[in-house]
């Protein structure tokens, strides 16, 4: 790990620190509530950056430590590995996290299982999607056995982390209308069937502007939200896991404020972190619609899109919009100094608490 690599790349004018990467927008499930429906479920894949395209993307985005490798379903496609070790050995990339629906266990074990062993300078989270304890999970998921298909992977994975360190086996739940009031009882069932290092509670998103659906009862989320957090402070594995859980803190503690649309900082999207999507388009955020350019016609230069989108990040902050993306609010916190005596109070926090 270099952590004067990662300090650089938050300090150098449009240099990504944290990068999204749509691989693809094919999905094997069909949530109801998918933010990325529109393409998920049309997707047939022809579209879809190729092998080279990634690989020439990687060479000249600068270094970039943190990278999300999203969809649509990532493991479906059949290079992903190849494509991670590009943004590894040409990107630099430190922390890969890999999200999954946990319908193809044993690919998505042996994707970890050949990451892991290839580059063990590099942490790999695993994050798997659970949103009910029972068949309710594979109907929200309109899959039957998809919950099943999660226990199998995710006991793969646990037996890889037993050889692996550089691993991190996480679950991630979608807080929505139909799962409000069975938390206590679906940690508990993640805690047992699972065990995994880190149980996050994210909210569920509707289309930008009205991004928070109406109706949900917010309060719950917010004290549901912390209870997820204090439950996984203890369990965190990567390099820097103090740093990462007073970030989470930060994060947590921010929530009450963006849920009621506040803004607690400027916002780094697009110059910090930065979405490009499986057709090469890149993307002011998950959220908003306006695309920075196109990496296809651009020479697979992500650096000089970025640096012609300078009116738009100005446009965009004095317009002040907020928002609850995970990613995004954790990468502002970084970003702004003003946060950092808390942060740093807070992962010294964790850090005696870990010890
Ligand atoms: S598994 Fe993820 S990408 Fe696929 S449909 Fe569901 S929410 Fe969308
Ligand atoms: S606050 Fe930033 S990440 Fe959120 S919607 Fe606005 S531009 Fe996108």
């Amino acid at each position: 790990m270099n952590i004067f690599r990662m300090a650089r790349s938050f300090v150098q004018p449009y240099q990504p620190s944290f990068l999204v990467m749509f691989v693809t927008s094919r999905c094997n499930a069909r949530c109801p509530f998918c933010f990325y429906a529109e393409r998920t479920g049309s997707a047939t894949g022809p579209e879809e950056l190729t092998t080279e395209e990634f690989e020439r993307i990687s060479r000249k985005c600068g270094k970039i430590p943190y990278l999300l490798l999203s969809g649509g379903e990532p493991s479906l496609r059949d290079d992903l590995e190849v494509v991670t070790g590009f943004f590894v050995q040409n990107a630099g990339a430190q922390f890969v996290t890999i999200p999954s629906n946990g319908l193809l266990p044993e690919r998505t074990v042996s994707i970890f299982d050949r990451l892991t062993s290839t580059f063990p300078g590099v942490h790999f989270r695993s994050a798997f999607s659970v949103d009910f304890p029972d068949r309710r999970h594979d109907e929200m998921r309109g899959v039957p056995g998809c919950l099943d298909s999660i226990v199998e992977a995710t006991r793969g994975i646990r037996e890889l982390k037993r050889t692996r360190p550089n691993l991190s086996l996480d679950v991630v739940t979608v807080y929505m209308k139909e799962n409000e009031h069975i938390h206590p009882e679906l940690r508990e069932w993640v805690r047992e069937s699972i065990r995994p290092d880190n149980h996050e509670l994210h909210l569920i998103r509707e289309d930008w502007p009205d991004h928070i659906p109406a109706g949900l009862d917010l309060d719950c989320f917010l004290v549901q939200a912390e209870e997820y957090a204090s439950e996984g402070r203890m369990k965190e594995t990567r390099n820097l896991s103090a740093f990462f859980r007073g970030l989470n803190d930060q994060y947590i503690r921010s929530l009450g404020r963006l849920v009621r649309g506040e803004r607690i900082s400027k916002c780094f999207a697009g110059r910090k972190i930065t979405v490009i999507d499986e057709t090469g388009k890149v993307r002011l955020c998950e959220f908003r619609r306006e695309i920075l350019g196109d990496l296809r016609q651009d020479d697979y230069d992500l650096r000089r899109i970025l640096r012609r989108s300078r009116g738009l990040f100005r446009k965009m902050n004095r317009e002040k919009c907020t928002c609850t993306w995970e990613c995004a609010v954790s990468t502002n916190i970084v970003c702004s100094v003003r946060f950092h005596p808390r942060l740093l109070l807070s992962a010294f926090k964790e850090l005696l608490r870990w010890r």
